[in-house]
């Protein structure tokens, strides 16, 4: 019972022992089988138009879900027939070029597409989404932080309210940070000056300046906590510092980047940082002695990294999203593991960040070739070119991937000025699934079991 199009080019293929199933309307098929009167009106499978919640991984998912109902119910006893389809490629030759033919670094990924709708949507008027600023952060107490007319906001997504916690004069600009411990909030302050603020008495805990006394450095540009809350600073001059606990400059590198430092961050275990800057360059610095390790080559990007991430328990391997191309590193022999061009054509990378608990990374894609406004995808990877979940949702670039302390949900901060709050793996039920360690992985290794529960040593 299988409906054959019409070629159009007049050639029928009916007389043909096989059918050639390029011609073959398998939703047509379907309906066939069903016994359905009348052909459905609308495709159980059209793609939405973008402009609500799609998620596309689940479009082709349940695609491939019925094309292999179908498959089953036409042809029941798949051994005792020929199997159509185009000729196997030669896998050896495949893994000779690409040896690594499962992915790239240590994940658990989903089986399938988990994310629907964001569970919190909220307004952000005259969110700052330039894509080299810090604005947004959500700190381990739960609290979301963001900038908004020179002053700090606080937000707690079970308190539901808003709190105004800075009296600075309206002097906090274009990047905050909150600690490992989500007690003390890193602002940048005009002036190239750095305020902490200490959230639990709710005051100024310290004030201090970037040590560059030259016009060049206009104001702090990025921060990062190590893992023992000493704080590290870039600065719009290239000025790279580290600090201690207690806020006393330890160490200071002028001209660590030729110009604005965008990024720094501290690997899972803090041997590593990584740095990247305007100049188009990325350094790895070893820590806590803090000496410059080396420089990572990318001449095939030549333009300024938007974001990098490390992965969340194995401290040598760094993920780096260009504007064209995603590179994956092992800083500890200096070699790219990978390197793929985005998924989608002609789209932008604006964020990257791996989960903490799957180690899956999730990507924000800004792409133009649909119609003159561009369209916005939220990828999880479980490799640098094999997407296991994605959605369609803001309207605008998407800069910030912000977990919160558990790493079962994502932030997505966006220029349609909301903020997206989304259940990584899905509804309570399936992330209660989803997470549970698998009894049959356990191992007498304790460090192994560890892993199974995606829990690491820091
Ligand atoms: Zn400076």
């Amino acid at each position: 019972m299988v409906y054959i199009l019409q070629s159009p080019s007049g050639g029928n293929s009916s007389d043909r022992f096989i059918p050639r199933r390029a011609n073959v309307d398998f939703d047509f098929s379907y309906y066939l089988i069903n016994k359905s009167r009348e052909r459905p009106t609308t495709n159980p499978f059209k793609r939405p138009e973008p402009s609500s919640f799609v998620n596309t991984a689940k479009y082709f998912y349940n695609l491939n879900q019925y094309r292999s109902a179908l498959r089953k119910s036409m042809v029941p006893d798949t051994d005792r027939v020929l199997t159509f389809s185009s000729p196997k490629r030669d896998k050896t030759e495949e893994w000779r070029k690409d040896p690594d033919n499962t992915s790239s670094w240590p994940v658990r990924p989903r089986t399938r597409p988990l994310l629907d709708t964001p569970s919190i949507i909220l307004d952000m008027p005259d969110l700052d989404t330039n894509m080299w600023h810090h604005v947004v952060d959500w700190g381990k107490k739960g609290y979301i932080g963001t900038i908004y007319e020179g002053e700090v906001h606080l937000w707690h997504p079970e308190e539901k309210l808003t709190r105004h916690i800075t009296e600075t004069g309206e002097r906090v600009c274009s990047c905050i940070k909150w600690n490992r411990d989500g007690t003390h909030l890193a602002m940048a302050l005009t002036f190239s000056a750095i305020c902490i603020w200490d959230c639990i008495k709710n005051k100024m805990a310290d004030v201090i300046a970037c040590r560059c006394r030259s016009a060049k450095c206009r104001q702090v540009t990025a921060f990062e906590w190590t893992i023992n809350n000493c704080l590290l600073t870039g600065c719009s001059a290239g000025r790279l510092t580290s600090y201690s606990r207690d806020f006393v400059c330890i160490k200071s590198f002028y001209m660590a980047h030729a110009s604005h430092i965008v990024n720094i961050k501290a690997s899972c275990h803090g041997n590593y940082i990584v740095t990247s800057g305007q100049d188009h360059s990325v350094r790895i610095w070893k820590w806590p002695e803090f000496i410059e390790y080396f420089e990572i080559e990318i001449s095939i990007l030549r333009s300024p990294i938007k974001s990098v991430d490390w992965h969340p328990w194995r401290d040598t391997l760094l993920a780096i999203g260009g504007p064209r191309y995603t590179t994956l590193w092992n800083v500890g022999t200096q070699k790219q593991v990978k390197i793929k061009p985005h998924p989608h054509s002609r789209s932008l990378l604006d964020a990257l960040s791996f989960n903490p608990l799957s180690g899956e990374l999730v990507v924000s894609y800004y792409s133009h070739c649909y119609g003159s406004r561009g369209v916005h995808f939220l990828t999880v990877l479980k490799d640098l070119d094999v997407i296991v979940d994605e959605a369609q949702y803001h309207f605008g670039r998407v800069p910030y991937l912000l977990w919160d302390a558990q790493g079962t949900k994502l932030a997505t901060a966006s220029a349609d000025e909301n903020l997206c709050i989304w259940d990584f793996f899905g509804s309570a039920d399936v992330e209660r699934k989803y997470l549970r360690p698998s009894t049959k992985q356990f191992s007498s290794n304790t460090m192994k079991s560890l892993n199974l529960f995606n829990c690491c040593i820091r």
